[in-house]
């Protein structure tokens, strides 16, 4: 059988007979891929410490048509750290939960595995905020999948908008003017503000921004519109 070596990253797991488990991988360069890893239930495998939720490296796998099977891998991250802290675990599958649902197979995913990753990484290291870390990772996914909001036309005439213009209509997708304001939500100047900066600055914008301006329900709700479904995991959020 042929081998293939790729950066990755575990999504998910589930058990599989009585040491197996399924894999769910997000790999930059072949996507999400399923990922047989035989045995490794058992504590004296060499694949039991790298068959773990959010484990981060190198691996090596057997390819048979469009079925993998995990031969060894080499852990960057293990990010152990977020499995102490169930608000942390709970972000932590939610990006992962998000991240499951954009990828596909054998399509290249440079931009989500480096999203999550870097976010991943943030709420492991840092004691930044889990509500600003969690807000500029959907923002960045938003735009990665090609949906980010309109912050300086009205979403629905294209009618230029002054900053500040204080409502925001999730179905449409962005700012609105007074006069298809009907079914959009208030926002505050400074929830404008943070997205515009993290739209401009990318995903790591967050960090030069007042955590309260984080608009983390607004941006759940706009992504999971998009996507058209509740992502479960983020109803756990706080
Ligand atoms: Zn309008």
């Amino acid at each position: 059988m042929p081998s293939v070596t790729t950066q990755g990253v575990v999504l998910r797991y589930s058990n599989y007979r009585e040491n197996d488990r399924m894999l769910t991988l997000l790999s930059p360069s072949l996507g999400k891929l399923d990922v047989m890893s035989r045995g490794c239930r058992k504590l004296s495998s060499p694949l039991h410490s790298v068959s773990e939720m959010f484990i981060t490296g190198e691996f090596v796998l057997y390819q048979n048509k469009d079925k993998y099977q995990l031969v060894s891998a080499e852990a960057a991250q293990n990010f152990y750290d977020l499995r102490l802290d169930v608000d942390r675990l709970t972000a932590a599958v939610y990006l992962c939960d998000l991240c499951r649902e954009a990828a596909q197979t054998a399509q290249p995913q440079q931009t989500l595995y480096y999203l999550l990753l870097r976010s991943l990484a943030y709420m492991d290291y840092s004691a930044e905020s889990l509500t600003a870390i969690v807000s500029a990772f959907l923002l960045s996914y938003a735009s990665a999948l090609g949906y980010t909001p309109r912050m300086n036309h009205c979403a629905v005439c294209m009618k230029k908008l002054p900053e500040g213009s204080a409502r925001f209509d999730i179905s449409a997708g962005g700012v609105v003017c007074r006069e298809h304001s009907e079914s959009a939500e208030n926002i505050t100047a400074g929830e404008e503000e943070w997205i515009r900066a993290v739209i401009k600055g990318g995903i790591d914008e967050f960090l030069r921004l007042p955590v309260k301006d984080a608009p983390l329900g607004l941006l759940r709700r706009y992504v999971e519109t998009r996507l058209d479904r509740p992502i479960k995991s983020g109803a756990m959020l706080k």
